[in-house]
């Protein structure tokens, strides 16, 4: 498989990657190979089955809304966030749902959303669609695994993308072509050294193989924009967040305490880290209301990156000026570290555990801001290594199924553990025992060795511990 930055960063909606945006990709996917069959117009009716961890934790992530938006043809990097609500209405209401908004067939979710506790052994996140006709005689069947981040593949493994992002060329070439392709740590310096590009210069020059120049700054101040939209409206919201556990949102009344007291941060030099708490858990609050962010690797851990990258915006003068260039610098290098993770391990919860969320986005961000605070390569992996090394073995359990406890503050101490994590690899000389690749491997290895109720499945951990009212 061949990475794009813009695989890792995708605009999308809230509350998961994995349960929400893969789920409407697969189903709109399947809805559009259905259109495309000559029994489309006999279409009288579609199930989806969920299985594993879908069905885990679906409800309280929105996989089962999302898998309805989709087959109504909707997308997540183009949805309205303020849609969503009257056009769920609005099939429940009808009890029928229009397939790509042309083809009403009869719906109810009860009957047509299935739960299945058991996993299909591809993956945890697996889901199968069905199609019949009135008399009950199948039309059509896809299975879909929505494998982490957003990135979903079909039951022969080909990746299958973003019906409104057709593939750049090659995005699917397996790298065939890439000028500078490297698949792991070790490979990246390598590359760094033989061409005396940084990270984010390779990564560049990897892009424009696939789009020009300008383009690629186009979309990343695109993704820039919508994580500074994210930070904003989570800034500017109260209330308590959807769910049963009548979780408050907390990052406006904060917000208002910082902006009140600027005078407070004279006094207290660590006053910097409320705000970098305050960008974190803005964005993962609008996260879980299902608001506009971007899946930074994953939607769970939406709020590490951004927060780290307001962080160097809005505090530091650092060797690379935090304008646009070093916001494309930041994205770039933060994309460049995710490649590796996504080429070698998991971005998915279910799979590994929080680990493959908020430790890779604490990974991905250290790294970042060690380059746009002018560390070297060997810095640059340093200081991604020491993101995940101090995540290892970190579970997913959110309580109540839901992306709110403990994945919000968890954001926060992300963001919190990234700075320090550059920091500490950027007072060293880049020289260090253990390689980004041997963390990337001990991740992989403790996430296979990780119980099934400590992966997104709210079977363990604070999910039983914590009551819900
Ligand atoms: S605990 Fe971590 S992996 Fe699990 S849902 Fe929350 S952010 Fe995602």
């Amino acid at each position: 498989m061949s990475v794009s930055v813009f695989d890792l960063f995708k605009i999308g909606i809230g509350p998961s990657s994995s349960h929400t945006v893969g789920p409407m990709i697969a189903a709109r996917h399947f809805a559009c190979r259905l259109q495309q069959q000559p029994g489309w117009s006999r279409v009288h009716g579609v199930c989806v089955e969920l299985f594993g961890s879908l069905s885990a934790t679906g409800v309280g992530h929105g996989t089962d809304r999302a898998v309805l938006l989709g087959l109504a043809g909707h997308e997540p990097d183009r949805i309205d966030p303020d849609t969503i609500e009257p056009t769920l209405a609005q099939v429940r209401a009808q009890r029928s749902l229009c397939l790509l908004g042309e083809h009403a067939v009869p719906f109810v979710e009860k009957e047509h959303v299935q739960f299945r506790r058991r996993s299909l052994p591809a993956h945890p996140n697996g889901l199968c669609f069905h199609a019949h006709d009135a008399d009950g005689n199948a039309v059509a069947s896809a299975t879909y695994y929505s494998v982490g981040g957003g990135f979903v593949v079909d039951e022969h493994g080909q990746r299958v993308l973003s019906h409104s992002t057709p593939p750049a060329p090659d995005t699917l070439g397996h790298g065939r072509g890439l000028p500078h392709p490297f698949r792991t740590g070790a490979e990246l310096l390598a590359q760094c050294r033989t061409t005396g590009l940084t990270p984010a210069q390779l990564m560049a020059a990897n892009e424009e193989h696939w789009r020009s120049a300008a383009e690629v700054r186009r979309q990343l101040l695109a993704v820039w924009r919508t994580m500074a939209g994210a930070v904003q409206r989570g800034c500017a919201s109260t209330g308590e967040l959807p769910g049963p556990l009548h979780v408050r949102r907390r990052a406006a009344e904060l917000h208002r305490k910082l902006s009140s007291a600027p005078e407070a941060a004279l006094r207290d030099p660590l006053s910097m880290l409320d705000w970098v708490n305050l960008y974190a858990m803005a964005v993962n609050e609008e996260n879980a209301a299902g608001g506009r962010v971007v899946t930074a690797p994953t939607n769970g851990a939406a709020g590490v990156i951004p927060a780290v990258l307001h962080y160097y915006v809005n505090f530091l003068q650092g060797p690379i000026a935090p304008n646009d260039d070093g916001i494309a610098t930041f994205l770039l290098s933060a994309g460049a570290i995710g490649l590796i993770y996504k080429e070698n391990a998991s971005l998915s919860g279910a799979e590994v555990g929080c680990q493959g969320e908020v430790g890779v986005a604490c990974s991905m961000a250290a790294g970042a801001l060690a380059a746009v605070m002018g560390g070297s390569p060997g810095q640059i992996e340093n200081a991604a290594e020491i993101g995940m090394e101090h995540n290892l073995g970190m579970t997913c359990d959110p309580v109540g199924g839901l992306v709110q406890i403990p994945c919000i503050e968890r954001n926060a101490m992300g963001a919190i553990k990234a700075i320090n994590a550059a920091r500490m690899a950027l007072r060293g000389d880049g020289t260090h025992v253990v390689s980004l690749d041997k963390v990337i491997k001990t991740m992989v290895q403790t996430g296979a060795d990780m119980k099934v109720k400590y992966k997104e499945t709210s079977r363990g951990g604070l999910a039983v511990n914590v009551v819900e009212c």
